[in-house]
């Protein structure tokens, strides 16, 4: 790609309804780990900007410009943003393919719709949830109704920018919020025009703003801060310990938090069809260059079956090789920045050094010059104790074990701090609903990894967070319960 066909980024923060340069005028370079080059300068906001979005996102809220309005009429608002969203496609997909190296077609084909399709789910939804009366005695009506929390700051990894930011500012918005968002410093291009193509659509100024930055600098600042209400997290579990204890620190505003993940991929012997299940282990934790919180990095595989699997699984990894992810051809991009590919080369040779047989990859590749590459990598006899049995890599590292039966794979797959996601892959249906029971996750596929939806929650058990996106479940999050209880004197 020539530099002409770049689109033109402006990385100024978004407050108000504005754009603006950091009160202090700092910026820092926003590079693209495609190859090196600086995409432009962002905002370095820091907390001024912080108070003055929040105050804006308060004021919005009191004057009821958005809060205030019908459900039906921010249902259309809504809508029309997902449509702007959607109309933006190439464009979005592009700056997120060059801003945080995904391939470009998962980028148009994946994020951009899953964002647009969330903001309209909830548009959708807003004007067909029905408040409720509680049973009294005639003398009494007693409502229970639903409304929004607030302010609402919401801070967000760079692995999905767009989606992991739209499925809390959708529901949060759609409920009538104010939001303040913090992206990832490593990917906060998508983030800023989310919130132009909102103010398009009609959301009006001050509802929905955006500060770039870095975490301590920006987003300590949004979850410590005396005026919002709730703060929305989507990031590591050592950060997101850090917001619940700013959360507490502060005014107790609600604290709701998606983590990290080290994902049980259960394969038996019985698995209905192992060429599926080999792909679907295969594909998932190599999507997103395996920079997803739930990918399925811990692939269990019964004795019996693990070496026909494991030569399946090796004939699909050239596939996975990474390319340019401005080519519509590549399934794997770069990782998102020199750091985190140091972080996975770390964990590499932490396999091998502690013993586990590196069947594929384990080096860097470079598919571009200047760019963050690494090669898709499998581990063999990997031990329940290894580093890369228990830390969450977060890149297309592949770490296998095996089991004998359905009691120790569950007591091993339970070992982990982190409770996001699991899969099952058998034909009995008994064992999958029993191994199914027994996993201590938020989602556990069976016989699939990874199929999704809107429709259904997400979020994790143990150190994996508290609380879930997605689903009419979300609403809970950002909107507070209240009771009116109506005294009735009745003349009869
Ligand atoms: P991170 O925790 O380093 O950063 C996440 C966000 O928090 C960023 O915006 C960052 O600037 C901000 N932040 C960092 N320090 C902060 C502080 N002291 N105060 C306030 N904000 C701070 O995580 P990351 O590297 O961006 O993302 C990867 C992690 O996100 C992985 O652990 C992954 O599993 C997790 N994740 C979880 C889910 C989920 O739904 N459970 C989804 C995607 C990613």
């Amino acid at each position: 790609m020539t530099d002409t066909n770049l689109p033109t980024f402006d990385g100024r923060a978004f407050i108000n309804g504005d754009r603006v340069a950091a009160i202090s005028g700092q910026t820092f370079d926003c590079i693209s780990p495609v190859d090196g080059r600086v995409l432009t300068a962002v905002a370095r906001s820091g907390e001024a900007d912080v108070n003055a979005a929040v105050a804006a996102a308060r004021a919005a809220f009191e004057d009821r410009r958005w809060s205030g309005m019908a459900p039906a009429a921010r249902k259309r608002v809504m809508i029309k943003f997902a449509d702007l969203v959607a109309a933006a496609g190439d464009e979005l997909a592009l700056t997120e393919a060059l801003d945080m190296g995904k391939p470009v077609k998962y980028a148009k084909g994946v994020d951009v719709n899953a964002a647009a399709n969330c903001i309209r789910w909830y548009g959708e939804a807003v004007d067909k949830i029905y408040d409720e009366i509680a049973p009294t005695a005639d003398t009494a009506l007693a409502l229970i109704t639903r409304q929004p929390v607030g302010v609402v700051g919401v801070i967000v990894p760079w692995n999905y920018p767009m989606i992991m930011a739209a499925w809390k500012i959708a529901p949060a918005l759609a409920a009538g919020n104010s939001v303040v968002l913090k992206p990832s410093e490593k990917s906060p291009l998508t983030a800023l025009r989310l919130a132009e193509l909102a103010l398009q659509a009609g959301i009006p100024a001050g509802v929905f703003n955006v500060v770039p930055g870095f975490g301590p600098e920006a987003g300590s600042p949004l979850a410590l801060h005396m005026d919002v209400d709730c703060i929305a997290f989507t990031g590591s579990t050592p950060v997101g310990k850090k917001i619940h204890m700013m959360a507490g620190q502060s005014n107790l505003k609600r604290a709701w938090t998606e983590l990290g993940g080290k994902s049980p991929n259960i394969v038996f012997a019985d698995c209905p069809d192992l060429d599926r299940s080999v792909e679907a282990a295969v594909g998932s934790i190599f999507f997103n260059q395996g920079e997803s919180c739930n990918a399925p990095s811990r692939l269990f595989v019964e004795e019996s079956i693990k070496d026909a699997f494991l030569e399946k699984a090796l004939k699909l990894v050239p596939g996975y090789q990474p390319g340019n992810p401005l080519d519509k051809n590549t399934v794997m991009g770069a990782i998102v920045d020199q750091v985190q590919l140091d972080n996975v080369m770390r964990y590499i040779g932490l396999g091998q050094s502690e013993g586990a047989k590196l069947l594929a990859g384990g080096a860097l590749a470079s598919p571009v010059a200047g760019g963050c590459y690494v090669q898709p990598t499998i581990f063999d006899g990997v031990k329940p104790e290894m580093t890369i049995a228990r830390e969450e890599i977060f890149g297309p590292v592949l770490s296998v074990l095996s089991f004998s039966d359905a009691a120790d794979v569950v007591k091993q797959a339970n070992a982990s701090v982190y409770g996001l996601q699991a899969a099952v892959w058998t034909r009995d249906i008994n064992k999958a609903h029993g191994v199914a029971r027994a996993l201590r996750a938020g989602t556990v596929h069976v016989n699939s990894y990874d199929e999704d939806d809107i429709t259904v929650p997400f979020g994790g058990f143990k150190q994996s967070g508290v609380g879930r996106d997605k689903s009419l479940h979300a609403f809970d999050k950002y909107t507070e319960t209240k009771t009116t209880w109506i005294r009735i004197d009745s003349p009869l």
